[in-house]
């Protein structure tokens, strides 16, 4: 797989380099058989995200068509492991899930809450987009808003844009002093142990476009008039600033992948692919949970007998 080649080839920024050989508290993880998509897209020890192959197609050997009719082929089945989460938290469960998405602009972000959280009882999700903070979220610590957003018992939260922009943006934009910023790796790590502790499972997923794919995109929005809603002048300048944000990506990806919510880098310029991975990650999360229909202690002999007098 493109990015779980050697760490010789690394040539990146002082500080990107140091980054990638970080100690993570992620294990070597010994894989039995055929590597869940978890594996073959985890950030672990070593990762450098300059070496991901953004057309690649971890996991999947087919193209698109194949791609498109398995994500459609498999999209019920989310909807139906968030039933069961669901039913368990009527039963006192306090266990959910959250998805967290990040992403260069037209990286597909988008993409995945139609098609692949689309799929799921909307009574179910809570999608959150993060933009730049209102007045009074200026107000609070960075991750006050986060904590407002986080998905209640039985359902599945998903984040378009996240607590890592605080340090994406507003690092590359200095928006706060480094001093500042510096601290918020740890300060994230601690938070997501805090979420992952208290029953709420986090799955990390950046959508890796290429700079080429990006460009291509974007042209696209200028050229047919059903995307110009979408074209933002400011595109074209954080754009330039592209080395920047990988650098930036790099340094989160790598000192905020924890065993307890690693990060997977998708390679995105494929939107099926990128779709089809989601759902898989998503999926096979979901069964590891293996939420249970629960015993809700209802006497249904008694139940029925009161059918039949009435
Ligand atoms: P979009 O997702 O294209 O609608 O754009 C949302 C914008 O909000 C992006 O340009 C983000 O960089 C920006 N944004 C999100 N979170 C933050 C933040 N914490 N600080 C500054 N800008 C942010
Ligand atoms: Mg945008």
């Amino acid at each position: 797989m493109g990015h779980k080649t050697s760490r010789k080839h690394a040539k990146k920024t002082t500080e990107a380099a140091e980054a990638a050989v970080l100690p993570l508290d992620a294990e070597e993880v010994q894989v039995v058989g055929e590597p869940s998509m978890s594996d073959l897209l985890r950030v672990d020890k070593g990762f450098v995200l300059a070496e991901v192959d953004c057309e690649s197609t971890p996991g999947f050997s087919g193209g698109k068509s194949a791609g498109t009719e398995a994500l459609a082929l498999h999209a019920p089945e989310v909807g139906e492991w968030q039933e069961r989460l669901f039913a368990e938290s009527r039963a006192g469960s306090k266990r959910a899930l959250l998805l967290v998405i990040q992403g260069m602009d037209t990286s597909g972000k988008g993409g995945i809450m139609r098609h692949v959280v689309g799929a799921v009882d909307p009574e179910g999700v809570r999608t959150t987009a993060f933009k730049a903070p209102t007045e009074q979220e200026r107000q609070h610590d960075f991750l006050w808003r986060i904590r407002a957003a986080l998905p209640h018992a039985g359902t599945v939260g998903v984040f378009d844009r996240s607590h890592y922009e605080d340090v994406l943006v507003v690092r590359v934009h200095e928006l706060v002093p480094q001093a500042e910023w510096s601290k918020r790796y740890a300060q994230i790590n601690a938070f997501e142990r805090q979420v992952v502790g208290s029953g709420t499972e986090i799955i990390k997923v950046m959508l890796h476009v290429s700079a080429d794919e990006q460009k291509a995109r974007l042209t696209q929005r200028l050229e047919r008039p059903d995307k110009h809603y979408k074209w933002n002048r400011a595109d074209i300048d954080e754009r330039q600033l592209w080395p920047d944000y990988m650098e930036a990506y790099q340094v989160a990806l790598t000192k905020c992948s924890t065993k307890g919510a690693p990060w997977h880098v998708v390679p995105a310029n494929k939107k099926w692919y990128a779709r089809y991975a989601v759902q898989r990650l998503l999926l096979d999360r979901l069964e590891a949970m293996a939420p249970e229909w629960p015993d809700m202690g209802i006497d249904v002999e008694a139940e029925l007998a009161r059918f039949d007098a009435s």
